[in-house]
């Protein structure tokens, strides 16, 4: 049934400090671009009555790049992430996961924050940040603090953030080239398809020996690995048990056949998909350990 949009109040503050002392009062829940919010209203879904928008805060909407790390606002929307050039190069996994986020118009009007917080298993920004190691800053009216993104999704839809707090912005230490990047959305379509399961991986290795007194030294290690996954578990998560088979293994033609059949046994004992209306949790894992074998095998 639609919701009575009478019952609903929306409000917008002027500054970010008073936003953050109307969040204080406890009655209030954010609305950044709406496009998780207004679906949920128009389908009599959404039990908080009080909104009070942050859309307009240009506090919020910002990419800020120093040489050492990169701090998103919250709300930047998919469009900014997707336009920036310092994330095109530094962080394709997410500039790709911006790019096939929902249609051009939820690009122009989504917000990195509102994926985030949303939490939802299946969003597209999640296992890219969850690679990357992102750290998120929170802010109240008593101060901020930091969380490790990997900290951040405790169970479903359930985040370590409290009522009184925004999230402010997403930071990624910019220490990932030479990085090998894979990422893969697997869902109904090509395009506007929330996924049915997601992996965006990194990896570091070594160079091949150098050939020395004729021997052909082609034997690679894996000094880094991080696999983020969507849809996989009941949060956004990484496949920490994957990434300890992987790492540090010698990566040849000759090792490849056990590296990967060693990778996909790791990776079945931490999924535990769902099954709903967009797939089954036999095809999810199914298809995660297909994607991880596509990543190990282009790497
Ligand atoms: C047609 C359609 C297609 C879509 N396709 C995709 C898709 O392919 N992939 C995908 O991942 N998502 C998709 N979405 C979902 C949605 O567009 C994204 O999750 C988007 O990033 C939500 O951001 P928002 O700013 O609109 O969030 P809002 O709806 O404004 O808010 C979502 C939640 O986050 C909270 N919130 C927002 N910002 C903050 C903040 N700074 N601090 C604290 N809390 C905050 C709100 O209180 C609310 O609980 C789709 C949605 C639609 C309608």
């Amino acid at each position: 049934m639609r919701s009575n949009v009478s019952e609903f109040r929306l409000e917008a503050a002027p500054t970010l400090e008073v936003t953050l002392a109307l969040l204080s009062l406890g009655k209030h829940t954010p609305i950044a671009g709406g496009t998780e919010l207004m679906v949920a209203l128009s389908a009599g879904r959404l039990p908080q009555k009080h909104l009070l928008s942050i859309n307009h805060l240009r506090e919020l909407r910002f990419i800020e790049v120093t040489p050492t790390t990169i701090t998103i606002g919250s709300g930047a929307t998919f469009t900014d992430i997707r336009r920036n050039a310092v994330i095109a190069s530094d962080f394709p996994l997410l500039s790709q996961a911006a790019s096939w986020t929902g249609s051009i118009a939820n690009q122009n009007r989504g917000t990195i924050g509102g994926n985030i917080v949303n939490a939802s298993p299946a969003a597209d920004s999640p296992p890219a940040l969850l690679a990357y190691d992102a750290t998120l800053t929170v802010i109240s009216s008593s101060g901020t603090r930091t969380i490790p993104y990997t900290g951040f999704h405790l169970s479903y839809k359930k985040t370590a953030l409290r009522p009184e707090e925004l999230l402010h912005s997403i930071s990624i230490k910019r220490n990932f080239s030479g990085y090998k990047t894979y990422i893969r959305k697997v869902g109904a379509r090509d395009a506007q398809a929330i996924s049915k399961i997601a992996l965006a991986c990194l990896a570091r290795t070594t160079e091949p020996a150098k050939p020395a007194s004729g021997a052909v030294g082609d034997a690679r290690l894996i000094t880094d690995i991080r696999i983020g996954a969507a849809s996989l578990r009941e949060t956004p998560t990484r496949c920490t048990a994957a990434e300890q088979a992987l790492l540090n293994q010698p990566l040849t033609p000759a090792t490849l056949t056990t590296l990967i059949a060693s990778a996909r046994a790791a990776l079945a004992t931490e999924a535990r998909p769902i099954d709903d209306i967009r797939s089954t949790a036999k095809y999810r894992a199914a298809v995660a350990a297909n994607l991880l074998e596509e990543f190990l095998r282009n790497l």
